[in-house]
């Protein structure tokens, strides 16, 4: 694969991806093709076979998202699929994991519930102590950074060194940032996962995920393991994801505009405690977010008195859709300690969408000064 390190190139590569193969009269926006069997008169040669195996819309986005990684990648059916699939096909019995105690809930579970019957020694670290822990005897290191909920950071290039010459593998959740604001494989992680069904598809209408990376063995056992387990996306879904993603440079710019205005205004807020942004000067993680993210991305927390006021803010105003999940058009905001999370009664995480500025800033506002 050549390597292409602009990352406006980049993007404007992935626009024309299909171009080169184009002949006159082809669609030129791909099909959703849902067969399952392919015409096999002899197994060697054909280049589909069954859909367990590789599908012609599965490669269509998988092309756009290795542009879009400078990588290899492999889709799957969710977020979770795509972790699922990392940690199954490099973990075995007797391997410790290092996660974090303070990113996404569910891949903890699937830890406590599911790899450590199988033998595997778990160690959960909060994200801030990443850094500084010791990585020795580990086999793989999960980060994911900035946090979620918390937007905490670590250094991935650090870590990356450090887990190598431990003897580890790296996986990092860029979820939270996408391949446009933050490039863990070219910090030294081996493996990238993601859930698309964020800001990558970013209508909240598709599940979706993949994993990134360059090492072709690796990438080639997170194939088999797709193959094997069943772990496939179907076709229409592949079809939304490769139409979302198209989009997906002009929605991230408007949103991470529009989050770090909104957090400026907010940190004026008398109601507002322990406003978090990675773009604000203040904030704990600004210096590390400048090193190694090329944008502050669309989520921004904060803290309002009590759960009640928190609940009458967000139904006061308009332009929140209350929903969990985030990276959609629209923004959403919820209080997580409703899923257990360890934060504040009026801890609300808002994920900021591509309403115009103006007439967000206002039903926000207005809804903080009802409450
Ligand atoms: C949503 C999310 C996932 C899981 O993605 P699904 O598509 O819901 O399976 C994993 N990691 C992070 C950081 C997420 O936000």
């Amino acid at each position: 694969m050549i390597r292409n390190t602009d990352p406006q190139r980049r993007f404007a590569d992935l626009l024309h991806h299909r171009a080169h193969r184009l002949q006159k009269g082809d669609p030129v926006a791909p099909g959703i093709i849902s067969a399952t069997t392919y015409h096999l008169p002899e197994v060697v040669g054909a280049p589909f076979a069954y859909g367990r195996m590789s599908t012609p819309t599965w490669e269509e986005l998988e092309q756009q998202l290795a542009i879009l990684e400078d990588a290899p990648c492999v889709s799957f059916p969710s977020g979770m699929a795509a972790i699922s699939a990392a940690l199954f096909a490099i973990l075995k019995t007797g391997d410790r994991l290092i996660i974090p105690s303070d990113g996404y809930y569910v891949t903890r579970v699937l830890g406590t519930e599911f790899l450590k019957p199988l033998g595997i020694q778990i160690i959960e670290v909060p994200t801030l102590e990443m850094a500084a822990y010791d990585l020795t005897g580990s086999a793989v290191v999960y980060l994911e950074t900035p946090s979620n909920p918390g937007l905490d950071l670590c250094d991935i290039a650090l870590i990356a060194t450090r887990a190598h010459a431990a003897g580890a593998r790296l996986i990092v959740d860029n979820t939270t940032m996408t391949p446009l604001l933050q490039r863990p494989l070219d910090l030294g992680a081996d493996l990238v996962v993601a859930a698309d069904t964020k800001a990558p598809a970013g209508h909240s209408d598709v599940l979706f995920g993949h994993v990134a990376g360059r090492d072709p063995a690796l990438i080639q056992r997170i194939r088999d393991w797709r193959r094997i387990s069943g772990a496939v996306p179907g076709a229409f879904e592949a079809w939304l994801v490769h139409r979302g993603i198209e989009t997906l440079e002009v929605r991230l710019d408007r949103m991470c505009r529009s989050a770090e205005a909104i957090a400026q205004r907010l940190a004026a807020h008398p109601r507002i405690t322990a406003l978090r942004y990675p773009g604000l000067p203040n904030d704990p993680s600004h210096t590390l977010a400048l090193k190694q993210m090329s944008g502050f991305g669309f989520l921004l927390t904060f803290t309002l008195e009590d759960e009640a006021r928190a609940e009458a803010f967000l139904a006061a105003c308009p332009y929140i859709a209350q929903t969990t999940s985030f990276g959609g058009t629209h923004t959403a905001g919820e209080r997580r300690a409703r899923w257990g999370d360890p934060v504040a009664p009026g801890f609300i995480r808002l994920s900021v969408g591509c309403e115009p500025l103006d007439p967000l800033w206002d039903a926000i506002e207005a809804a903080l000064n009802a409450t």
